[in-house]
């Protein structure tokens, strides 16, 4: 392989912390919950909490699969926590959220994969929150069927299911996901809920084409994927996937526009675009549909 490519300008960003943002930390420390945005170290984490968006990691915070471009731990998850819905609630709350998005590591070791916390999860933020918006961020539950209809019948605002990767690289990059089984669960939420955004998301810079980020586009168009997002894979440790290329900022915009042609009602594209950035513009673009 040959040289690692260098760290281009445009992702040498200085952060700033302001007091939305330490004042959300301390309640996530208060209620000993897990957060997307502290954990993976976003680096988007003084605006969205700024703006009132955060993401909660639920189901606890070791992964039961070992995706080579994740930063969590994986082995064996600890026990179900039954409590922490509404710690997750009671958090949101004095958070003074809009948006919450709330997520998981993949639980393959329970029958429902973690499905009914999810949904008590979502009814607990509701309760407490009516204005707030939840999405949710689903793992595929090995395709089960059943697992799907229980969080989406709680009604989340959006169903995010990401694909991560185009198809050829699935494989290399995700662990016991699957492309097509990814699609299908995107495809069967629309079914079971045909007024629920659904939403998705790809990393790029991980040695895929750029015609086939375009198929990648098409396939989840072809099961009315809603939303886009995309941003550049950033390797959170040496022993992670390398990252093979840095996407310039045109490239990001040019897809935009690929994904809007292609019938998204909402794209981000941009390198340190996340899954849940500005996705409290999501919900209102959605609405408005
Ligand atoms: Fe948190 Fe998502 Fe915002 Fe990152 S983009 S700070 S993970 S809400
Ligand atoms: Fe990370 Fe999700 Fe893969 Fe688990 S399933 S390793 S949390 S990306």
């Amino acid at each position: 392989t040959g040289a690692k490519p260098r760290k281009p300008e445009w992702l040498k960003i200085k952060l700033t912390t302001g007091e939305p943002y330490q004042e959300l930390k301390q309640v996530m420390r208060s209620k000993t919950l897990h957060t997307v945005c502290e954990e993976a170290r976003c680096p988007n984490i003084y605006e969205c909490w700024a703006n009132r968006t955060a993401t909660f990691m639920i189901l606890g915070d070791i992964c039961t699969r070992a995706c080579r471009f994740c930063a969590v731990k994986t082995g064996l998850p600890t026990e179900l926590d039954l409590q922490e819905p509404e710690r997750v609630a009671e958090a949101a709350e004095q958070m003074g959220l809009k948006h919450c998005v709330v997520t998981s590591v993949a639980r393959d070791d329970l029958k429902d994969g973690g499905a009914s916390i999810f949904a008590a999860t979502v009814k607990a933020i509701r309760k407490r929150m009516p204005f707030c918006s939840v999405e949710v961020l689903i793992p595929d539950f090995l395709g089960d069927k059943d697992s799907l209809q229980i969080v989406m019948d709680v009604q989340p605002d959006i169903l995010n299911h990401n694909i991560e990767t185009v198809e050829r690289l699935s494989n290399r990059v995700r662990a016991k996901a699957k492309y097509r089984r990814s699609l299908e669960l995107i495809r069967r939420a629309k079914e079971m809920k045909p007024n629920i955004p659904t939403k998705s998301s790809i990393m790029l810079g991980l040695g895929e084409t750029y015609e086939e980020i375009l198929q990648a586009m098409e396939d989840l168009r072809a099961v009315d994927c809603n939303i886009l997002t995309l941003g550049q894979y950033l390797q959170p440790s040496p022993s992670h996937l390398d990252v093979v290329r840095y996407v310039h900022p045109d490239e990001f915009k040019a897809l935009k526009e690929e994904g809007l042609k292609r019938g998204f009602s909402h794209v981000e594209s941009a390198p340190f675009v996340r899954s849940s950035y500005h996705a409290h513009e999501q919900v209102k673009s959605a609405e408005a549909r």
